[in-house]
């Protein structure tokens, strides 16, 4: 059984082994990557089970991944991750390599920085952080709620933020907890309420992203994960869409309004169709029966016009809709984005929203007195992992600055 451990990095557990960090090129397929290190397609590829197969199809460019080699720069181990929570780890055993999914080790910080617009939002945010992704939590979260044409040089911005840590460095999307943009002065708040959604200083809820249930009467049958333990496969899985089960020929609906990018099979996802949406967001539709007559790549939809047809095409165990929701290409949780209406809080909700937004604006006022700097270098204890049953040690390149390639 798979052994997971997690103690704290000593230095002194990389004497003979090596980390490097490379960064997945775009373009380069899995095969490819086997290729050119030598690793054999033999048991790492061709004989993987489908739902493994699957994995291998979610790693995304530009993610960093890492090498554990030996003192003679043969491969010992691999870490690729495919989401904030899986990872796919191959590890030398016996005279050859295995494969396997495992969770990502992480750890969680709040953060926070302050600072004063010189031009905008964007470019602001960009210029103190470097960090795009920060640029896109503050964006989607205020939407097109503000209109900030009105701001003037000197307006200040707070955003307090929690981000994901692997090995030391930041990884992931950050969460947006909360923010505040001055606009001329007069401040603009936003907070992430309990229930997963934006909600301004009264109450309103501020995301603006609609999408109706995809298929009419369906019944969920399972649920979005990024991961989850098989018991009885005794392995990592993941669920990155949600199940709707539904009797075959049920018509089915596009999310929301698009442009369908693909309409055709497509591997284990049988008959699939995706669409483009503003802002990044992709659906999937999956294992449907057919079409409906006109859907085709390049087609403009409307939001909960009928695309295609419930059905059990590619690899499904039964008549279904797999649906996905994917922003710039990573699987997001369907269920947090779906609503049918703009939620407005009342009584006790509304009063657990008070407290939480006066906490919120405490942390705020005291960003914006110490004029809080984001801080571009995190030391934090690095952690590693260990996995029992093979080999020894994979740990953080970051304390080995010549080990460090990305
Ligand atoms: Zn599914």
């Amino acid at each position: 059984m798979l052994r997971l451990f997690l103690f704290i990095f000593t230095l002194s557990s990389l004497y003979s082994a090596q980390i490097e960090n490379f960064r997945w090129e775009d373009g380069v397929t899995y095969s490819d990557f086997l290729e050119k290190n030598n690793l054999p397609r033999k048991p790492l590829l061709d004989t993987l089970d489908t739902d493994d197969e699957r994995l291998v199809q979610e790693i995304r460019a530009g993610v960093n991944c890492n090498y554990l080699k030996d003192s003679n720069g043969t491969i010992e181990q691999v870490l690729i991750p495919l989401n904030d929570e899986l990872q796919i780890h191959i590890y030398k055993s016996k005279d050859s390599y295995a494969f396997e999914a495992i969770p990502i080790v992480s750890e969680t910080k709040t953060d926070a920085f302050s600072l004063k617009i010189q031009t905008n939002p964007s470019v602001d945010i960009k210029n103190e952080t470097g960090s795009i992704n920060l640029v896109s939590i503050f964006a989607t979260a205020f939407g097109s709620s503000l209109d900030f044409t009105a701001l003037r040089k000197g307006d200040n911005l707070v955003m307090i933020y929690d981000q994901k840590y692997r090995m030391g460095k930041p990884f992931s999307m950050p969460t947006l907890k909360a923010a505040m943009v001055e606009i001329n002065k007069k401040p603009h708040f936003i907070y992430l309420n309990d229930d997963g959604r934006y909600y301004d200083a009264k109450g309103t809820q501020v995301e603006s992203f609609l999408l109706a249930r995809p298929v009419k009467g369906g019944r969920i049958s399972s649920r979005f994960s990024k991961r989850r333990f098989h018991p009885i496969l005794r392995k990592w899985k993941a669920h990155l869409g949600m199940d709707y089960a539904a009797r075959r020929g049920t018509p089915v609906v596009a999310a929301g309004s698009g442009t369908i990018v693909h309409a055709g099979w497509l591997g284990s996802y049988g008959k699939l169709i995706k669409i483009r949406h503003k802002d990044s967001y992709e659906t999937r539709y999956a294992h449907l029966k057919s079409f409906r007559r006109g859907i085709k790549r390049g087609k403009r939809v409307k939001k909960g016009q009928t695309i295609g047809y419930v059905g059990t095409t590619g690899r499904s165990t039964g008549p279904h809709l797999h649906f996905e929701l994917r922003k710039k290409g990573v699987a997001i949780n369907p269920a947090k984005r779906v609503q049918l209406t703009t939620k407005k809080l009342r009584n006790k909700e509304k009063e657990a929203f008070i407290k939480l937004s006066k906490n919120y604006n405490e942390s705020i006022n005291l960003h914006l007195k110490n004029e809080t700097k984001f801080e571009k270098e995190q030391t934090l204890s690095p952690v590693c992992y260990f996995n029992n049953d093979f080999q020894k040690e994979e740990c953080v390149a970051e304390q080995n600055p010549q080990n460090n390639k990305s």
